[in-house]
């Protein structure tokens, strides 16, 4: 059975809704959202052509057909054959067009995405937001909508109701990952403690596009009195893609690979994006469309200047060769690890 999406961490993308609200850039803390790929993806535009918006904080979101929300159900019913080719359950990526947190959808459409990750218990869904501070506060409000419609119940939504109540008491659906997409210090910062306190089975940061170098301290994944019991679980790292993409300084997935490799916390490298760095395989044997010099911290300096130059011995020189040639090798290795995996090299 074929994996039916091209993101390396997952065999199925399921967007429930389609539209979103940028909520990282470059004028808050973040950036992340500044170059998002959904808001000029296909169905966005075939939408906005048709004259429905789906972007902005006041733009409806548009629930997918009914034959896109059959999809994870078909997948469930087929847990057994890929298991027997695989040996380990599918994962599911929801939503690439969308944020599942995020507050401008209409709380009867979450409803409808919670009840159906209920009942496709074989899937493993991977609930990746940038918004993971709305995790309880969307929660309740599915909670309470449910709540408000018991009298005419039926048996599913009061085991849907039950369902959300023990997962905001602490009780995680097994059959679900959480993420939180950070891309600097300040979003870990913000976002990382955040991510800890909701209830999981597995926990994950996605930081792509990574924008700048990031510590993410070692209590973050230790609990006190125990030796490396994670509670963050995974780490995906990755620069970004697409026309007008930032350079990542190699440095920063270096080190989060090693943070993650001293305390065995899977780490998977998804991509270089446009950019890689003298060193790497494409580096001077693809020709570039340009060339950056990015300092550890992600200043840059201009490459017609020698200014700044000597200051910092590890500004590395950046090609701009496109995604496919960039690749996915650091230091000659490929980074594909995932939680419940040995980790160590
Ligand atoms: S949260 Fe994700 S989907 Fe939404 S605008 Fe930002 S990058 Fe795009």
């Amino acid at each position: 059975m074929a994996a039916d999406t091209k993101i390396e961490w997952c065999d199925h993308t399921f967007n429930p809704w389609i539209g979103c609200t940028k909520v990282s850039t470059a004028a808050t803390c973040g950036g992340g959202c500044d170059g998002c790929y959904a808001e000029v993806s296909t169905p966005v535009r075939v939408l906005r052509a048709r004259g429905i918006e789906t972007w902005g904080p006041h733009a409806e979101r548009h629930r997918t057909s009914p034959s896109n929300w059959a999809k994870p159900r078909r997948w469930n019913a087929q847990h057994e054959a890929f298991f027997a080719e695989h040996g380990r359950r599918q994962r599911v990526f929801c939503a690439s067009l969308a944020d599942w947190l995020d507050n401008a959808v209409d709380v009867e459409l979450l409803v409808d995405l919670l009840g159906l990750i209920r009942i496709t218990p074989d899937l493993d869904w991977l609930l990746l937001s940038k918004r993971i501070g709305n995790w309880r506060s969307r929660l309740e409000a599915a909670a309470e909508w449910l709540r408000e419609r018991l009298t005419t119940a039926a048996e599913a939504t009061v085991a849907l109701l039950r369902w959300i109540e023990r997962w905001l008491e602490g009780d995680a659906p097994a059959n679900v990952w959480i993420g939180a997409t950070v891309v600097n210090q300040a979003e870990a910062d913000r976002d990382l403690p955040k991510l800890l306190w909701v209830p999981a089975r597995v926990r994950f940061l996605s930081m792509e596009p990574l924008l700048g170098p990031v510590d993410l301290h070692l209590p973050w994944f230790s609990e006190p009195g125990t030796r490396y019991k994670p509670l963050l679980h995974w780490v995906i790292a990755g620069g970004e893609s697409g026309p007008h993409a930032r350079p990542m300084h190699p440095d920063w997935a270096r080190s989060l690979r090693d943070q993650c490799q001293a305390v065995g916390v899977p780490f998977l490298f998804k991509q270089h994006g446009e950019w890689v760095s003298a060193g790497e395989p494409a580096f001077g044997t693809v020709e570039g469309k340009k060339v950056a010099l990015i300092r550890p911290d992600g200043t840059m300096v201009d490459p017609l200047s020698d200014e700044g130059r000597d200051e910092n011995a590890d500004v590395a020189t950046m090609s701009m060769v496109g995604k496919s040639a960039a690749g996915r090798l650091l230091d000659g290795r490929t980074w594909h690890q995932f939680p419940g995996e040995a980790t160590h090299a």
